[in-house]
């Protein structure tokens, strides 16, 4: 079957999928709705998701974790987004700081935080974005200053839009060491207990509800150096090096949504009558199904050409994933849409899980880099950079 998820899979990755799907399906998809209306985090899933190694998903085994591939664990994104793409989008978060901290991380910091983040009894925030500075990142004012025992920062400043802010054990912030701008940006983590840090109020939002978004303040927070991920100066490039892989799992949670918002179209089509025939018998929606079934192909192609890219570490990879992400999940938006549409009123419903999708979907084409700025990306690359940017 054209739509049968196993095709195309090797063995290996038919196993990883049956068992990430059963996982979604007694887990996720009977309280994805619920968990939306309530807006309730699901500690309790996450540390079960944690047993089965999908919180270090493409972390090397040498450090505690999966060491599947950025392919494999895009599969398991995407199946997880099946049944909620905002718990699998937040789980992709988590992975990110873990692969970080794992690739760029010492020893020292590793034996402090990994295992237990691998693990899922400690939860990780990614904090780059700030309120005045979202697409423009570099222009970020969170400093650090060197506190008077000299073995640790001040810290001061605020971060915007914080995934799991309050709720998550750690947070791998991106700030300014010292005052002048010569020594970068550094990637430090720091504890939720630390003193001196604290949470904004739950922002209210049109998707992703059952994860919070607050902002994170810190207030003479004093963190020990040590707490350093990679050296001085490394953080916008463990930053980015962290969202080639996050745009390529933002893009798979798409996917997952815009694949259930498929397989609900086609069973619609086939049950609903009007005017005495079959939804599917009217040529607008075969061509609408035939659209979107061609644009989930076309968009996991995109995917997969990007994954593989960033694990061969191919000069392109960068590209790449700016390219999926813009190219996935734009389509897969529209496909989401189009199912509510082919859904009528119905699809406006929120028991028929559609409208959901498009709203956790609507955030994938701004977060991680907008796609505007994607397509900055890319046509630097093939243009090179102008005077005016
Ligand atoms: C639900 C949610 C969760 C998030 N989670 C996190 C998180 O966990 N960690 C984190 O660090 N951040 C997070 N973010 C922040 C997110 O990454 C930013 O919102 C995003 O990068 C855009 O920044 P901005 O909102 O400041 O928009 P702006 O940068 O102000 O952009 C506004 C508009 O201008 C366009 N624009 C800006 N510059 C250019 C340009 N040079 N050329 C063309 N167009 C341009 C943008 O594309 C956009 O359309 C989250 C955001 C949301 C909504």
């Amino acid at each position: 079957m054209l739509l049968d998820k196993y095709k195309d899979l090797n063995e290996d990755q038919r196993a990883i999928i049956e068992s990430t799907s059963q996982f979604a399906f007694e887990n996720i998809t009977p309280n994805a709705l619920k968990w939306d209306k309530e807006c309730f985090f699901p500690k309790k899933i996450y540390k079960k998701a944690g047993d089965l190694g999908l919180a270090g998903i493409y972390v090397s085994e040498k450090d505690g974790g999966l060491g599947l591939s950025r392919l494999d664990a895009s599969l398991i994104f995407e199946e997880l987004a099946y049944a909620c793409p905002s718990t699998s989008a937040f789980l992709t978060i988590h992975n990110m700081a873990a692969w970080m901290l794992s690739n760029f991380g010492n020893k020292q910091i590793k034996e402090k935080y990994l295992s237990k983040i691998i693990n899922m009894d400690s939860i990780a925030s990614y904090c780059l974005t700030e309120a005045g500075s979202g697409s423009d990142a570099a222009a970020m004012k969170t400093k650090a200053k060197h506190h008077k025992d000299n073995i640790s920062y001040d810290i001061n400043g605020s971060k915007s839009f914080i995934s799991g802010a309050g709720e998550s054990d750690v947070y791998f912030v991106m700030l300014k060491t010292e005052e002048s701008l010569k020594d970068g940006i550094s990637c430090i983590i720091v504890d939720k207990n630390n003193d001196g840090i604290s949470f904004g109020k739950n922002e209210e939002k049109m998707g992703w509800k059952n994860q919070p978004t607050k902002t994170v303040s810190f207030d003479n927070c004093i963190v020990p150096i040590s707490n350093l991920v990679g050296s001085k100066g490394e953080g916008f490039k463990i930053a980015m090096q962290g969202l080639d892989g996050g745009r390529i799992n933002i893009a798979s949670c798409s996917l997952g949504a815009a694949r259930f918002c498929i397989d609900k179209s086609i069973n619609y089509a086939n049950e609903r009558k009007q005017f005495g025939k079959y939804l599917k018998e009217f040529q607008d929606i075969q061509f609408k199904i035939a659209d979107m079934v061609t644009e989930y192909k076309a968009a996991r192609l995109m995917v997969n050409k990007a994954a593989v890219s960033l694990e061969n570490k191919d000069s392109d990879s960068t590209v790449y994933s700016a390219m999926a992400k813009r190219f996935v999940t734009d389509a897969c938006f529209k496909i989401c849409n189009q199912a509510l549409q082919i859904h009528g009123g119905y699809g406006y419903l929120s028991d028929f899980g559609i409208e959901k999708m498009v709203r956790d979907c609507r955030v994938h084409q701004i977060l991680e880099g907008t796609n505007e700025v994607m397509r900055l990306i890319i046509s630097r690359k093939i243009l090179g950079r102008h005077e005016n940017e």
